[in-house]
């Protein structure tokens, strides 16, 4: 159990998942590049904050440096986390420079095995996207992307999501937040990785084992604006796509 709850936690994701009708990467000949962040809720983590052996699962240290740089970013939300910190949700609204999207309700693998993530029955599939685009709505985002926790999905997993009027956005560059042992890991994996057009994953829910991601930031930032690199919103990289 406790192996499978540090899966739970950890997960998204060491592999990339390329069915086809995955984006991973913007245009290759500017560089631009989107940060986008991951705010994980599962009811596994839901019952540590529940029971308080986690105080929070909202990493503010991370807004903060993205403010402090002006930075563009895009967020994914489980809807369970939305419901979770809809203060934080507002605070997101007010902040243009800011995009909230779509990753799942309660973050189940879509494709098994996941990472350890519980599994969703078909039938429920539809409702795990149809609720968060849903929460979004009710916040006034209108919902352009999804990303399948973990990364797992099939490829009828991508059709259906495609059917209900949203693009599947991955990434090419992973930053192995969940469970790193430090920051350099992190700055690591992202400074080796990232080239025109990348997409970065990183995990802004923090918690007991995500605690490097802020930072990490606070080297990756600068070191990728010395490189000269744009830091853009999805919906603007994936404009030409
Ligand atoms: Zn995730």
């Amino acid at each position: 159990m406790k192996r499978f709850l540090l899966l739970m936690m950890v997960c998204c994701s060491s592999v990339l998942a390329i069915a086809p009708g995955i984006i991973t990467n913007g245009a290759r000949d500017k560089p631009r590049i989107a940060l986008t962040f991951d705010a994980d809720m599962t009811p596994g983590m839901k019952g540590l904050l529940d029971s308080g052996k986690v105080k929070s699962y909202n990493n503010t240290k991370i807004y903060v440096l993205l403010e402090k740089y002006k930075l563009k970013a895009t967020f994914f939300l489980t809807g369970m986390w939305m419901e979770l910190y809809p203060d934080q949700v507002k605070a997101f609204l007010k902040n243009p420079r800011y995009e909230l999207e779509n990753h799942s309700y309660s973050h189940p693998g879509f494709l098994q095995p996941c990472y350890g993530l519980p599994g969703v029955a078909e039938k429920n599939k539809i409702s795990q996207v149809v609720k968060t685009k849903t929460l979004l709505e009710k916040y006034g985002i209108k919902n352009k992307f999804f990303r399948f926790p973990g990364g797992c999905a099939s490829k009828s997993d991508v059709a259906l999501v495609n059917k209900l009027g949203l693009e599947v956005v991955h990434w090419d560059v992973i930053g192995g937040d969940g469970g790193a042992g430090d920051a350099k890991e992190i700055v690591k994996n992202v400074l080796t990785q990232v080239k025109n057009g990348s997409i970065i994953v990183l995990h802004s829910h923090g918690g007991p084992k995500v605690r490097f991601t802020d930072a990490a930031l606070k080297t990756i930032i600068p070191a990728l604006l010395k490189r000269g690199f744009q830091f853009v919103k999805l919906e603007e990289l994936l404009q030409s796509h």
